[in-house]
């Protein structure tokens, strides 16, 4: 195939001038990156004219499709009447004050106050000082320790790569912030052993409790976790886990924080993760979904057990950025928050379009290289194995997750490769027909991959 005189020049301006984020930049420049040009729906066109659809909603993000008028006609109205503004010294404008408004009004009842920031990295910054200072308002200073989990996701910033649970982030220059503890992941398929998933469950749960008064409960802050992992590679914990952990929690006075930067505003067929999860956290870390995408943003929901502290004791909490509350991205915000009501995209997750992918995709089970195909609202996986009686992994040197994504995208399907888990969470408002293509395009791509691995001598 040639190329286009277009996407040979873009590719070479790339790897001029440009470094990306988690990449291996030599080796993307002697590959030559694919060029994304436009996209409508849940489609994406590339530099060379095809059609792809969209199985990871951009990064988890596009919530509502790409092509939404009613958010971009929102976002050029308030860039003309008020493009920026900031939220400090006693001033606010009329679209942060709808936000947060509306915000109150679809999160759990306990959140009535948020806190602006532009991105999930900057929103668990802000959590772990708001709630080391919460700590310290209630003569509790000794509480300044974190307890996340591997293979959990926070951010790339100092404190959230630190929280994340990722060897690969750690490795790289050690990890950036102290006192924080990782707990193990409720990941059955590939640690639960004889172990039924419910009785796992309850395992990893009273696992991290007894991590947690090993150190000293009363020197925890708080536990940071996603609902369900999604950059960790879409691990849905069996019933038992979040009910479990969350009980032990509050027995001993700590704070949750639900990471909601992915399992937020529907992806699991509620408004946020933690309602499907059953647990009722202290703090909620919001992004990705909060603008569909749309403009950068990000948001912290902070309970009422923890704002009334900080407002009632706490004078200036001394933390803030240039773009907390911008107004640009507060339209977007109010405007896909509208449409999520209007259109009742959420609904439709829990009765229709989630249970009818669901459905397909659990069916990828009988695929003779798929060890589980999990999925809940439309956060899902599936699992490769070389032999799934034994729950055998395949050699990590032969990256089958990478080179089943290029075969997917060969296909016209984005699916992301965590190690050897294929991850989807398409955009919201995907239809029947959209996860039919899908789920063709995902079988196919199993099919050519199997037959690629059986060719390598990596399965029989
Ligand atoms: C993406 C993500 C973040 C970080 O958000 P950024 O906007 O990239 O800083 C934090 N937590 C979770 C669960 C995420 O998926």
């Amino acid at each position: 195939m040639t190329l286009s005189n277009l996407t040979t020049h873009l590719r070479q301006e790339d790897a001029a001038h440009h470094l990306h984020p988690f990449t291996n930049t030599r080796e993307l420049n002697g590959r030559g990156v694919r060029v994304i040009t436009k996209a409508s729906g849940v489609h994406l066109t590339d530099s060379e004219g095809h059609r792809i659809l969209d199985g990871m909603a951009g990064l988890w993000c596009m919530a509502l499709g790409y092509g939404r008028s009613e958010i971009v006609q929102a976002v050029t109205k308030q860039l003309e009447e008020l493009p920026y503004y900031n939220t400090f010294f006693n001033t606010t404008h009329p679209s942060v004050v709808e936000m947060s408004r509306l915000l109150s009004e679809v999160t759990p009842p306990q959140f009535n106050h948020f806190f602006f920031t532009g991105s999930g990295s900057e929103s668990n910054d802000t959590i772990l000082r708001m709630a080391a200072y919460y700590w310290d308002l209630m003569d509790q200073p000794e509480r300044k320790i974190f307890i996340s989990r591997r293979g959990g996701y926070h951010g790339s910033t100092v404190a959230a790569a630190a929280l994340g649970g990722f060897g690969s982030m750690h490795k790289q220059g050690g990890v950036p912030v102290g006192n924080i503890f990782h707990a193990p992941q409720p990941s059955w398929w590939e640690e639960g052993g004889d172990l039924s998933p419910e009785d796992f469950g309850r395992k990893v749960a009273n696992d991290t409790l007894a991590l947690i008064d090993g150190i000293g409960s009363k020197r925890v802050a708080a536990f940071i976790g996603e609902p369900i992992q999604g950059a960790g590679g879409v691990i849905i914990p069996p019933a038992t886990y979040w009910p479990t952990l969350a009980a032990g929690l509050k027995e001993r006075g700590i704070l949750l924080i639900s990471d909601e930067v992915i399992c937020g505003f529907g992806r699991t067929g509620n408004w946020f993760g933690c309602e499907t999860m059953g647990t009722e956290p202290d703090f909620m870390t919001m992004a990705k979904g909060i603008t569909s995408g749309y403009v950068p943003m990000g948001a912290v929901a902070v309970s009422d057990k923890v704002a009334d502290v900080l407002i009632a004791k706490g004078g200036e909490f001394a933390h803030g950025y240039t773009y907390s509350g911008h107004p640009a991205a507060c339209a977007a915000g109010v405007a896909v928050l509208n449409l999520l009501r209007t259109e009742k995209v959420i609904e439709r997750v829990r009765d229709d379009i989630g249970p009818y992918l669901q459905a397909k995709w659990r069916m990828l089970a009988d695929h003779p290289m798929v060890g589980e195909a999990v999925m809940t609202g439309m956060i899902g996986s599936i699992r490769l194995t070389p032999n799934k009686a034994s729950r055998a992994s395949f050699p990590e040197a032969a990256d089958v997750g990478m080179a089943t994504r290029n075969f997917s995208f060969d296909n016209g399907l984005v699916m992301r490769a965590v190690g050897d888990r294929m991850v989807l969470a398409p955009p919201l408002v995907l239809t029947h027909a959209e996860a039919d293509e899908l789920m063709e395009k995902a079988v196919r791509t199993l099919d050519m991959s199997m037959a690629a691995q059986r060719k390598a001598g990596l399965m029989a």
